[in-house]
């Protein structure tokens, strides 16, 4: 046990813990949808894979992940970790061919009392989504990894054994998605000296752009972002490209800044009024029908684009 691990893992026990709390008072019931059901549609919409997930708990969404996968005929590969700090599983599924990898991540777990669906039920959908438009439609310049991360919310844990054990010399990038399905615009973010400088990010904004996107107001690059975190980390320690990758509504741009740039702001965010997407995340109120179907197809389509551009 390192020093770090220790400090993710109480990090990780009181994220869990204030979860736990504030979420004591549960909302209405959350139905989520059978696989059965998912599976009849040929193409499910991504609210549809939301809502599969939605209000589960975190034993039940790592399943249905694989189950789901499984019975689309998906190859992947599944990655179980234990550690003193916890158990769980990865599933990484990969299309298209090259030697290049583009990774791009969601995480499985919520936190508790949570129905999980925008974090981060909303980046799950999408990745699955894109397992069929790729396969269907596979990129030739580069390999894009979909992984399906466990313990995030346990400070990331799934996605640091992973990055432990794998190779991983030739990944160009890495997108961690996290609450994708509220909002407008997009950021990108954990964009820190030097990795804001990699081809990779440059190839990112590039894609955008070619859609339509206009820096800094359609789409933000920004830096590191205090308190909050995610699967990303994890290949940035490893010099590897990574990034956070949300979509915010751009009318909000602005208290969203000031919220997660203020440190003491974003570490009492239980207690102050929060802009959206915060204003539902790691509570109750964290359901599907709060997120806008625009955008997850926003966020599904710039990754397809940028997929089929690196
Ligand atoms: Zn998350």
């Amino acid at each position: 046990m390192t020093l770090r691990e220790l400090r993710f893992y109480l990090r990780g026990r009181v994220n869990t813990a204030v979860a736990r709390l504030v979420n004591r008072r549960r909302g209405a019931p959350v139905r989520p949808l059978e696989l059965e059901e998912v599976l009849r549609a040929p193409s499910p919409s991504l609210l549809e894979y939301v809502r599969l997930l939605e209000g589960r708990p975190n034993d039940e969404r790592q399943a249905l992940v694989a189950c789901y996968l499984a019975a689309r005929g998906l190859p992947f590969r599944r990655h179980p970790y234990r550690t003193f700090e916890g158990r769980g599983e990865n599933f990484a599924l990969d299309v298209g061919q090259g030697s290049k990898i583009l990774v791009l991540i969601g995480h499985h777990d919520a936190v508790p009392g949570s129905p999980g669906a925008n974090d981060d039920g909303s980046a799950v959908a999408i990745l699955l989504a894109l397992a069929g438009r790729l396969t269907a439609d596979p990129p030739r310049g580069v390999r894009v990894r979909l992984l399906f991360t466990g313990g995030e919310e346990v400070g990331y844990l799934g996605a640091r054994c992973y990055v432990k054990e794998e190779i991983l010399d030739d990944v160009v990038g890495v997108l961690s998605l996290e609450l994708c399905g509220i909002g407008d615009a997009l950021a990108v973010w954990d964009a820190v000296p030097p990795l804001d400088r990699a081809p990779f990010l440059g190839a990112v904004a590039t894609t955008l752009e070619g859609l339509g996107y206009r820096r800094d107001e359609t789409y933000h690059v920004v830096g590191r972002i205090p308190v909050f975190g995610s699967d990303h980390r994890a290949f940035a320690a490893r010099g590897i490209p990574a990034f956070g990758l949300t979509v915010i509504p751009l009318a909000e741009a602005e208290g969203l800044r000031q919220f997660i740039f203020s440190p003491l702001r974003s570490a009492f965010r239980q207690l102050v009024r929060r802009p959206p997407p915060f204003d539902t995340y790691h509570t109750a109120r964290d359901r599907s029908e709060t997120l806008m179907p625009s955008a997850l197809a926003q966020t599904a389509d710039a990754l397809f684009a940028l997929a089929h551009s690196l």
